[in-house]
């Protein structure tokens, strides 16, 4: 039964959950004019359908870069020297928004809670909000898996961002599939288009607008160890999860600045909280 003051109450004006105003703001200036006399220190390339792994310095860049077709990038990041701090999709989303864009932040997991990385460039800065809802770079995917895969379509596919992100993390560490698997969290989406259907809130995809020699670029505020899919979806335009989609690679650069272009900047410490939790 629809009550008599229905819609006045979904008349409500929205609060924001996570006003962000009293967030430390990232030296965004300092970071750029660093990332100006930074140089490549390494490359690797993540290839279709599969996943790279790379590591950055605390005080590094690093740059994800589409190379030959549109091509969406899977990414999970941990603490190097902790793999149990990792990327916080779900507080990233809390405190950013849906997708994410230049002076945003990745957040690792509780109980640390601080900024992983920033980014400071985004070469599709100018897409905003499409007319359906669209934009890139979300944090409000998980990542294709087989499970799911399976639940809906049935069969095993092995090229999933998830398995792709499970070998990669695997070979990088020396460590089995199986304890590799566990590490493995929700992702940033970068370059992917998505959003929410304002009839039915699903979740849907549309082809990716990212061009060859399109980047995401990102300062590491803790030495970070970084896994990369090429999703088999590649743009996301039609379906993941198989081997129909073109792909192509993605190109991951780790820059480091000249000596001294940071100042007295330090790495973020994790939370104060005293994790007493009221006892
Ligand atoms: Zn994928």
């Amino acid at each position: 039964m629809i009550p008599d003051d229905a819609e006045a109450r979904r008349a409500i004006a929205p609060v924001i959950c996570y006003p962000t105003e009293s967030l430390p703001k990232p030296a965004l200036g300092l970071y750029r004019s660093a990332l100006e006399g930074a140089g490549v220190v390494a490359s690797v390339i993540a290839p279709p359908r599969e996943a790279c792994t790379f590591e950055v310095r605390a005080g590094q860049f690093f740059r994800i870069t589409c190379v030959e077709a549109p091509q969406v990038g899977d990414l999970n990041l941990w603490n190097a020297h902790d793999l149990a701090e990792r990327f916080f999709s779900g507080k990233t989303r809390a405190l950013h928004g849906t997708h994410v864009t230049t002076g945003d932040r990745l957040w690792s997991t509780l109980p640390s809670l601080r900024p992983m990385a920033t980014i400071v460039e985004d070469a599709l800065a100018w897409y905003g909000i499409d007319p359906h809802g669209g934009s890139v770079h979300d944090v409000i995917g998980t990542r294709c898996d087989p499970y799911t895969h399976r639940l809906l379509s049935g069969g095993n596919y092995h090229h999933c961002c998830h398995s792709n992100l499970t070998r990669a993390l695997a070979e990088a560490r020396a460590i089995p599939l199986a304890e590799a698997e566990a590490h493995v969290h929700d992702v940033l989406n970068v370059f992917m288009c998505t959003g929410f259907t304002r009839e039915t809130g699903q979740y849907f995809m549309k082809a990716s607008p990212v061009r060859p020699g399109d980047h995401l670029t990102f300062f590491a505020e803790i030495d970070l160890l970084g896994a990369l899919s090429a999703c088999p979806g590649g743009d996301c335009g039609a379906e993941h999860s198989s081997d129909a989609a073109r792909c192509g690679p993605l190109r991951v650069e780790v820059l480091a600045p000249e000596e001294g272009a940071l100042g007295d900047w330090r790495m973020p410490p994790p939370s104060g909280y005293d994790r007493s939790h009221g006892r």
